[in-house]
């Protein structure tokens, strides 16, 4: 073999050697590439979604279902499940050791036009939010008479038996006796007149459209005086929530029928809920 062959051969070597070296090493910085983009992918994945463990996901209902539904009602917040069923009637006065006025914050002047201007100081920031609403609509809503006392309950019922000339049977279809009315709890007012005038004025067309959307019902209807008890009363309403009052117009209640449906003891809670 000359020289110039051998030389020829020793190149070709050279150069298969170098080729085999760089293949190897593309060979391998490929696998190392997919490899790590295989790897990047899976974990994105795992993230995006990958199932919450059924306790996380427990936990996560738990929450949103004790999360209250806030309503925005012009300047107020109001909270839409808060309610307050309390059951005060002839056949559920309150109890003979009732704490009456426990519960009470002042109505500032400018919402009231009686003599009367303390109410559960639960129900007020929804009555105040009410009222207003009232007089953006250009409607001069004003509380008549809200929360009455043991003796004021007394004094205008028996003020009534006079009228009816001694007929306390009849006194207590237009007045309630004192302990059997809602007035004695707080949850409830009349509103710029207690008299039949009121389902005339505009004050009552408002109440009537609007009232359920800040937790108020129209307490005591025409239709349903075998029910109540309680004669025809436009001007009085009652604080019950906004989910319940909703609830309640809808299936077409009253608040006793309502408290019968769902099973409720009449006055569970007596005590409850009252925001000082
Ligand atoms: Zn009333």
């Amino acid at each position: 073999m000359s020289d110039k062959r051998k030389a020829a051969l020793k190149k070709r070597r050279i150069f298969l050697s170098l080729c085999a070296v760089v293949l190897v090493l593309a060979i391998a910085v490929l696998t190392l590439s997919v490899s790590a983009i295989v790897k990047a992918f899976k974990k994105s994945n795992d993230t995006q979604s990958k199932p919450k463990s059924s306790s996380q996901t427990e936990r996560t209902e738990s929450v949103k279902e004790k999360l209250p539904e806030m309503v925005k009602r012009g300047e107020y917040t109001l909270n839409a499940d808060y309610s307050r069923l309390i059951l005060v009637n002839a056949e559920n006065p309150l109890p003979s050791d009732y704490n009456y006025g426990w519960n009470l914050t002042k109505i500032d002047e400018k919402y009231h036009n009686g003599q009367l201007d303390r109410i559960d100081a639960g129900i007020w920031p929804y009555m105040r939010a009410m009222v207003e609403a009232a007089w953006q609509d250009g409607v001069d809503l004003k509380v008549w008479s809200p929360y009455r006392s043991y003796e004021t309950q007394k004094m205008l019922f028996e003020n009534r038996v006079r009228k009816e000339n001694g007929d306390e049977a009849k006194a207590a279809t237009a007045v309630a006796r004192p302990g059997t009315s809602e007035h004695n709890t707080g949850l409830c007012a009349d509103f710029n007149m207690a008299s039949s005038q009121f389902e005339g004025t505009e004050m009552f067309r408002w109440l009537c459209d609007n009232a359920e959307d800040y937790g108020f019902i129209l307490r005591y209807p025409k239709d349903r005086i075998d029910i109540t008890g309680v004669m025809y009363e436009s001007w009085h309403w009652r604080f019950v929530g906004i989910n319940t009052a909703k609830e309640i117009n809808k299936l077409n209640l009253t608040l006793e029928e309502y408290i019968k449906l769902k099973g409720l003891e009449p006055q569970a809670g007596l005590y409850d809920n009252a925001t000082p």
